[in-house]
């Protein structure tokens, strides 16, 4: 695979990994599009938690939803390292983080806690638990046939995605099957 190949597929990859994370914790979306070439055109859209902030579920979309927003640049390290790259995928990173720790604060004024440090402790112990989540091998298939999806047809909505995942061997929630929510958002008070 040449340098311009790895570029090309760099935006699919990054975008199918916000979006294979996020139906594998149970976070919707309304559709997943990618620009392949230079500079960084593609996003997640419409990503929501439907349910309510409380008990066991409740805490899986707090991890869900800072998971989904971390993903993107952990899918793109599926490909390797260039050079030539890593400027759009520094930009959308800063992006990725950024919106890690607005939604930490977010959840935290929700649930009527201070933000104090707390939203950065909560994206810092997500961050691992969302490489983990690529080392299982039906999730990085998963994130490879929809980039490659992405690759012919740009835009995919749920549903489209939903097909690509259940040949995958994915289902909605798949992550929870074999996991709980980490001590960092255990510790959460939540609603009710
Ligand atoms: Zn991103």
């Amino acid at each position: 695979m040449g340098d311009r190949q790895v570029h090309r597929e760099c935006v699919p990859y990054h975008e199918a990994g916000h979006a294979v994370v996020a139906y594998c914790v149970g976070v919707t979306f309304d559709a997943v599009s990618a620009m392949p070439g230079h500079g960084f055109k593609g996003q997640l859209e419409g990503w929501r938690w439907d349910g309510v902030l409380c008990g066991t579920r409740g805490r899986q979309g707090v991890q869900g939803l800072v998971m989904t927003a971390l993903a993107g640049p952990i899918a793109e390290s599926l490909l390797g390292q260039q050079p030539e790259q890593q400027e759009a995928s520094d930009i959308a990173r800063k992006d990725d983080e950024q919106q890690a720790t607005s939604i930490a604060e977010c959840i935290l004024d929700k649930l009527k806690c201070p933000r104090d440090s707390r939203a950065q402790r909560i994206v810092d112990a997500v961050r691992p638990k969302t490489s983990e989540a690529f080392q299982d091998s039906s999730i990085r298939r998963g994130v490879e046939a929809l980039a490659q999806r992405l690759l012919g047809s740009r835009r995919l909505g749920y549903s489209e995605v939903a097909s690509v995942m259940a040949e995958a061997g994915l289902h909605t929630g798949y992550y929870w099957d074999t996991h709980s929510p980490c001590a960092e958002i255990a510790g959460l008070p939540m609603l009710g």
